[in-house]
């Protein structure tokens, strides 16, 4: 199996019912499982979540778990029909009242869709698949007519460009999925529509409260979280740039500029990004992509991603292993052809006066200098590692870890492949483990030249401070 340095993050869904399938996924490349709590049941997630537990054990390969939580998003309620075709300049009217939805009229969830709308502004549908204009605002819903018809069904996202919903975070729903990702201890936890640095504070007490710590991934898909994006990004683990949302709320074509915001913003701060949304969306109903898509994962690589999604691929698509192989083998095409000498350079920017900073860069650029087979960080909660993945080095880095939770943390790490290791306890223990390791993951010859990481003393947890070159005897 190729491993792509860069991580691959599935949505689990009814196209993925059974450990089987999830396997199938892991060995295409998947390196993260994520359960949207927005669509499906609790019992669902769980029984998915057991299912990857059972799956990364079976095949000996650490798998994060993130709890996507939902936000306060409009979304359309019950279709009485399950699926209505809008046409075209008909009149529809979208109600806060609990009504079965028709051609004429739907309900749309929760209540107050009506709030902060103007006659002429526009309502879009399914991530902007559908556009109404509103024709009048009465007191508990909107009058529209159909610029843009398509296929409405239950649950597709409903919102007007810059009017977001004002409900504050988290709703009833944020925490009770809060509580889940706890129940389960999630190794992620995905934030939807936050806009502001206090959301992330107050999710992190709600899971701390419930004995949980999580990364915790800030999705960014509201203008509102772009104006607050500086602190938001230091207040969170990490981002994800969700488009969908995000292209809805801002003008679409402004996407692509925002994307390379977020990610060079992230990379500096050394916190894993992750590019979302559409990635390969033709293959929710075809076996191969588009070019366009394809080309799409790419840039995202070339952007500095640490992370690409998807979504509807994987959770409601026909072909869920074989999106998750076209990205992982466009991952691999393009990853031999980064920039790895320069990165190195515009990166030293970005390094921190702290010692486990200025050693995780110079261990890079040793390693790139030596040609070395690998760097190998042992690191105690993940830090450190994440240290050297800051930084892109071309040289593959292997992270030791005693802990498995720190080892499911790490999945989300571009380039890092973290395994465990029993505990060591002197400096000789982790050069000997490192050895062999080097040995028995990287194929390490006889020769073959590794540079090590680590903090001193072994097994008390600190900032990195050691730096060695070994030869492989
Ligand atoms: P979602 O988030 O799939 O939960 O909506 C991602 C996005 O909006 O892009
Ligand atoms: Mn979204």
């Amino acid at each position: 199996m190729h491993q792509a340095r860069t991580k691959i993050v599935c949505t689990l869904g009814p196209s993925t019912p059974n450990q089987q399938i999830i396997e199938r996924m892991i060995k295409s490349g998947m390196s993260i499982a994520r359960l949207n709590m927005s669509h499906g049941s609790e019992n669902e997630h769980l029984d998915m979540a057991k299912n990857v537990r059972r799956a990364s054990k079976h095949l000996k390969k650490p798998i994060g778990i993130m709890v996507d939580v939902p936000g306060t998003k409009f979304r359309i309620g019950p279709v009485k029909a399950g699926v209505v075709n809008l046409g075209i300049n008909n009149n529809v009217e979208l109600t806060s009242t609990n009504k079965d939805g028709n051609d004429r009229l739907f309900n749309v969830v929760p209540e107050g869709i009506e709030d902060n709308i103007e006659t002429g502004d526009s309502i879009l549908i399914d991530d902007g698949l559908i556009e109404l204009k509103v024709i009048s605002v009465e007191k508990t819903s909107l009058k529209c007519s159909v610029i843009r018809g398509g296929r409405v069904t239950e649950g597709r996202g409903v919102a007007s460009p810059g009017k977001s919903s004002q409900n504050l975070f988290p709703s009833k729903k944020a925490t009770q999925a809060l509580e889940f990702a706890a129940k389960i201890n999630a190794d992620f936890v995905a934030l939807s529509t936050i806009t502001n640095p206090e959301d992330v504070i107050t999710a992190r007490e709600i899971l701390l409260k419930n004995g949980c710590s999580p990364f915790i991934i800030s999705k960014i898909e509201r203008q509102e979280a772009m104006n607050n994006f500086d602190s938001i990004l230091s207040e969170s683990d990490g981002i994800m740039v969700a488009r969908g949302d995000l292209g809805v709320d801002v003008q679409l074509a402004k996407v692509p500029v925002i994307q390379k915001e977020i990610i060079t913003k992230s990379n500096a701060a050394g916190k894993p990004v992750i590019t979302a949304t559409q990635m390969l969306e033709s293959m929710i109903n075809s076996s191969i992509p588009t070019r366009a898509e394809v080309t799409d994962v790419a840039n995202a690589i070339f952007d500095g991603t640490d992370a690409i999604m998807l979504s509807g691929e994987t959770s409601i698509g026909k072909y869920p292993v074989e999106s998750t192989q076209v990205m992982t083998d466009v991952a691999l095409h393009t990853e031999p052809t980064l920039p790895y000498e320069k990165l190195i350079l515009e990166k030293q920017i970005h390094q921190e006066s702290k010692t486990d900073d200025v050693i995780s860069y110079d261990a890079c650029q040793s390693a790139h200098q030596l040609n070395a087979k690998a760097i190998i960080a042992f690191t105690e909660s993940g830090s450190t590692a994440g240290r050297v993945s800051k930084y892109r080095p071309k040289t593959p880095i292997l992270a030791l870890t005693a802990s498995e939770n720190v080892q499911r943390l790490l999945t989300i790490r571009w380039g890092v492949t973290p395994i465990t290791t029993k505990t060591l306890s002197t400096v000789e223990d982790f050069f000997d483990e490192a050895q062999s390791k080097a040995i028995e993951v990287m194929d390490a010859k006889h020769n073959d030249k590794i540079v090590l990481v680590a903090g001193l003393p072994i097994g008390v947890a600190g900032g990195t401070n050691l730096m060695r070159v070994l030869e492989i005897i």
